[in-house]
């Protein structure tokens, strides 16, 4: 059986994302999925997906869904795996508890591991007895021989054993894609759990059946698990299964140089979804932390990215988070977009803060899209979109940074003759309100400021904004009239 599992010399690669479904996933978690994924389609191989639920009390089926909902909207596919199927399922490691007991029982059979009947108020002796002692705990190994007798004397106590695996190398070195080779001491060790007293079985040993027989070929994830590594090496040695190669990369670090939390911003992918990051713009972003281009390019699409992603471009060094750089790069991916795109992602937020309804969005659509091709350099995120359009649907009265525009001598004039020249048009074109604006200056005397202040003032009630020309041609001549009565009864 065991050799059908066993990969042939020219395996091609294959390679997962495992994560535990505790709730939306952390950008670090995501970096580790878009390294295999990037790995997987510059190889041509696969990129699975395998959901790591045994944990029941933090596990919930709903988690499982946000992560498929962020690995969609990412743009991520799998090609095997939950709702996907696949040769080497199931997939979700609650599906595979049977596994689990065979492999435990092999290694009962052949002697590397031992059911402990040790309870938790004996471990926490010897526990609390090595912290007298300051020693590194390490557990006693009071079970690895017990005799038959004794066996039996705690099964009628009614004891749970746990199965424990045996260590007995003083050191395992583990080699590794990017951290190199490690040796690791086993002071620390010990003989340690694969399956809890009740039954569950435990990470270490879980993670290491699982990549066997799903025939994984690089173990690509984040370096908090490099420590598991050595664990994991002595069962695949000991059940006879071949080695993946391990990749851990460096962990993402705040600007302060802490481990990324939430105290630095964002940290899952809704968060970033929610305040208007472009999928395409972080699937990028992420894609530099720790890995660099070739050529130190930074812009990056999807495809390109396959074309030249590698391992050996994979930095030892712990990447920086820079909000500032990724909010840039989603100013970027944003211009670039169609004008319709653009429209279509920005629609939600424009509605979610009240200053667009659905109606007009969907009623007004041509000067909907005038709107926002009016505004598309001006934004970094998403939600920037309501405030930069909000002129186009709002007059608001003029505040006390208008006051010295609106006390100015020409600004009436400005004002009427503008509202005059209006007169009998529908709309007036950029090419227009050019001619408009010079023979306004002409009539008035009024230059710089007071021209181009008062107009914006006149038109919006506010000191900033669009560009004049864009709100003197997307609003139409009614609207614009409208507004200038309103502000000149301000002046009184
Ligand atoms: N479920 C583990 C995690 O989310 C997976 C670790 C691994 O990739 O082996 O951290």
């Amino acid at each position: 059986v065991l050799k059908e599992y066993q990969r042939g010399l020219n395996m091609s690669v294959r390679v997962r994302f495992a994560p535990s479904p505790t709730g939306h996933i952390h950008v670090g978690n995501v970096r580790t999925a878009l390294f295999n994924y990037l790995f997987a389609k510059n190889k041509g191989g696969k990129f699975i997906l395998r959901i790591e639920d045994t944990d029941l009390e933090r596990s919930s089926l709903e988690s499982e869904n946000l992560i498929y909902e962020d690995l969609n909207w990412l743009g991520f596919e799998w090609d095997e795996g939950p709702k996907q199927g696949g040769d080497f399922g199931p997939y979700r490691q609650t599906e595979r508890i049977g596994l689990y007991n065979e492999y435990a029982e092999k290694l009962l059979t052949s002697g590397h591991a031992y059911k402990c009947y040790c309870t938790k108020e004996e471990l926490d002796a010897e526990r609390e007895e090595a912290a007298k002692n300051k020693q590194t705990y390490k557990y006693s190994k009071r079970c690895r021989n017990l005799t038959s007798e004794q066996i039996e004397q705690f099964e009628a106590e009614g004891r749970e054993a746990s199965i424990r695996f045996k260590v007995d190398a003083d050191v395992i070195p583990v080699d590794d894609m990017v951290k190199g080779l490690v040796e690791f001491k086993t002071d620390a060790i010990g003989d340690f759990v694969i399956v809890r007293q009740g039954g569950v079985p435990i990470y270490n040993f879980v993670c290491v059946i699982d990549d066997a027989l799903m025939n994984i070929t690089h173990v690509i994830r984040g370096d908090d698990h490099h420590i598991n590594t050595p664990k994991q090496k002595i069962i695949y040695d000991a059940l006879g299964f071949e080695l993946p190669q391990f990749a851990h990369i460096p962990m993402i670090l705040g600007e302060d140089k802490s481990k990324l939390s939430k105290r630095h911003g964002n940290t899952s992918v809704e968060q970033f979804r929610n305040q208007g990051y472009l999928a395409e713009a972080l699937f990028n972003f992420l894609a530099l932390l720790s890995w660099s281009h070739p050529e130190e390019k930074e812009i990056l699409t999807p495809e390109e990215l396959f074309e030249v992603f590698s391992l050996d471009r994979v930095s030892n060094s712990a990447a920086v988070f820079d909000f500032g750089k990724l909010k840039w790069m989603n100013g970027q991916y944003i211009r670039a977009l169609d004008v319709e795109k653009l429209a279509e992602l920005a629609a939600p937020f424009a509605i979610s803060s009240g200053v667009l309804t659905d109606e007009f969005v969907n009623n007004e659509n041509e000067k909907y899209l005038s709107m926002i091709a009016s505004v598309q350099d001006k934004l970094e995120l998403l939600a920037d979109v309501s405030e930069q359009i909000e002129v186009f649907v709002k007059y608001t009265e003029p505040g006390d940074d208008c006051a010295d525009v609106l006390g100015m001598e020409t600004t009436p004039a400005v004002l009427k003759a503008f509202k005059d020249k209006l007169a009998g048009s529908e709309s007036i074109t950029a090419e227009e309100y050019k001619v408009i604006t010079k023979e306004i200056q002409k009539e008035t005397g009024a230059k710089g400021k007071a021209l181009f202040m008062a107009l914006r003032i006149g038109m919006s009630g506010k000191t900033k904004g669009s560009d004049l020309d864009k709100i003197a041609t997307i609003l139409n001549a009614v609207e614009i009239t409208e507004r200038l009565e309103k502000t000149l009864s301000f002046i009184g």
